[in-house]
């Protein structure tokens, strides 16, 4: 479902952060993305939503080639995929019930569609009693339940992640990971870039180690393999 394919990226200052990529990904697998900072973590996820365009090389997601993709097909790609990132990224001026309903007005779904699924999404991150609160109103594992919600509120085949534990307490990470457990237990593709060792070598699934652009390792219930 989605592939690489000898990928390559070079920033516009030289630095190259993808040296040579490939890799696959299956329907309902589970994978961190693991290596220091600077290793290319971020930029492999980036391309993979198409926030970075790989300077060459093949990214195939569900079927689309997104290194070839239009710009003004963008919003049909991330309709298919869900992202969480370390910083949350709500909308400050919406409540919770608006930030997760966004993403289904966008695409005009219909009204009662509308508030079945995000109090269903809501429900499932145990926030539907939050549902007109702001996101400053929040604690930080709540916010990142919000933007895990919304992540998932267009029932997406694969949901890419970029450290969501990152600014979170270890008790409020973990109940993060928790839930992204729970969304792949019903068959979604969790792909993660994440820093934590504990949760890596506790949640045994597939490691992807990067270093200078390139895959060092790719093992199936992999540990962290790094001291921080
Ligand atoms: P990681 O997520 O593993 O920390 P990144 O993918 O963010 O790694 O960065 C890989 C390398 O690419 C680093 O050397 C970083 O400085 C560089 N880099 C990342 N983003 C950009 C950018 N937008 N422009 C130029 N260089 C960048
Ligand atoms: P945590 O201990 O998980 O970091 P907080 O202490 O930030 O959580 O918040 C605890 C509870 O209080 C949360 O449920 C949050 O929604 C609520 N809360 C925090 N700040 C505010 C605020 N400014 N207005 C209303 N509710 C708040």
């Amino acid at each position: 479902m989605i592939e690489m394919k000898n990928v390559y990226k070079k920033y516009p200052n030289g630095i190259v952060a993808a040296n040579g990529l490939s890799i696959k990904f299956n329907q309902g697998e589970f994978a961190y993305i693991v290596g220091p900072s600077g290793a290319g973590k971020s930029t492999f996820i980036k391309m993979m939503y198409r926030e970075e365009r790989a300077t060459s090389g093949d990214v195939i997601v569900n079927g689309m080639n997104l290194t070839t993709l239009k710009n003004k097909e963008i919003p049909y790609l991330r309709r298919q995929i869900g992202v969480v990132f370390q910083d949350f990224k709500l909308l400050p001026m919406l409540n919770v019930y608006e930030n997760v309903a966004f993403a289904l007005e966008v695409i005009e779904e219909q009204p009662a569609t509308i508030r079945k699924r995000v109090m269903e999404v809501l429900d499932l991150v145990g926030l539907k009693h939050k549902a007109r609160m702001f996101p400053n109103e929040l604690s930080g594992g709540e916010q990142q339940r919000v933007s895990i919600a919304r992540s998932i509120v267009n029932v997406p085949k694969v949901v890419i992640a970029d450290e969501p534990t990152g600014n979170l307490d270890p008790e409020t990470s973990w109940d993060i990971m928790n839930l992204f457990e729970e969304i792949n237990a019903r068959g979604t593709t969790i792909i993660m870039a994440t820093h934590n060792k504990e949760i890596v070598n506790t949640i045994r699934r597939r490691v992807i180690a990067i270093e200078g652009g390139l895959i060092v390792r790719d093992e199936n219930g992999g540990s962290y393999g790094y001291e921080i």
